[in-house]
């Protein structure tokens, strides 16, 4: 259950220093930014705590999420391949959390001098709720969803990852022209990805040429933990790329 999830009231609430303190910007000396007040969200119920918080802010957002991101293999192949860029992990499991946050200790204290890995950082939270208190309307430029839990029978599609309703909190985190990315080795999975995305208004599907030129694909294919299993199994790999529209003009 969700009871020990914290979720801030709104991003403006979200306090990322210390998942990236590297990034977290100096205090100005004239205006400093006012106190907000610290207070979280668990299954809809707001805890306000006592304590008054002054949230240290980052010196860029957050841009990049992997949602379901399993043990972060991932992750720690995107963040030198887009070094400016800070990448969040979301996970579930709490034990699978830790062990993505103690890999990437590991490999920030291992990269003392080139001072890698300071730009990933993973988050334990559930994906099918809140997205929204973290991520502002357009923040993030790419979305991946590597290897979902199929959920293979009717009676549980409702907790598949993409559905009507998910795309729809995608579509408002996703900036236009940002790209989500799906990948299974489940056909009826990836049919039922592309059909969702494909039905949803503000997405369109990426062409294969275009798709197969990004190389965030072959990284999503090759370095995650479940892709890797497919591969020593000889499983198939299904890919699909979404682009998210601009918004119609109000008439
Ligand atoms: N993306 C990784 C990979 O490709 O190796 C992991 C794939 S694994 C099959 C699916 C992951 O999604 C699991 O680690 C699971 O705990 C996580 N997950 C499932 N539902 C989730 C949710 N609602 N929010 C966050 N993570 C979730």
């Amino acid at each position: 259950s969700d009871h020990h999830l914290a979720y801030p009231p709104s991003p403006d609430h979200m306090d990322w220093s210390s998942l990236y303190p590297d990034y977290v910007a100096e205090e100005s000396q004239e205006g400093e930014a006012p106190p907000v007040k610290a207070s979280s969200v668990a299954d809809g119920q707001e805890i306000e705590s006592a304590a008054q918080k002054l949230i240290k802010r980052l010196t860029q957002d957050v841009e990049v999420a992997d949602i379901g991101c399993g043990f972060g293999g991932l992750l720690i192949a995107l963040a030198p391949a887009m070094p400016q860029t800070l990448v969040l992990g979301l996970e579930i499991r709490v034990s699978v959390t830790q062990f993505v946050e103690d890999r990437i200790k590991a490999l920030r204290a291992q990269s003392q001098e080139q001072k890698l890995y300071r730009n990933i950082a993973v988050l334990r939270a559930n994906t099918m709720k809140f997205m929204p208190n973290f991520f502002r309307k357009g923040q993030l430029s790419k979305i991946f969803i590597c290897f979902p839990d199929p959920h293979f029978k009717t009676r549980k599609h409702k907790q598949r990852i993409v559905s009507t309703t998910l795309n729809s909190e995608y579509a408002y985190v996703v900036r236009p022209g940002g790209i989500v990315y799906t990948i299974t080795d489940v056909p009826d999975l990836h049919g039922w990805m592309v059909q969702h995305f494909d039905a949803h208004s503000s997405f369109e599907r990426v062409s294969e040429e275009e798709q197969e030129a990004d190389p965030c694909v072959a990284i999503m294919r090759s370095e995650t933990e479940e892709g890797k299993k497919v591969e020593r199994n000889s499983g198939q790999k299904h890919v699909a790329l979404f682009r998210r529209l601009e918004d119609p003009p109000f008439d």
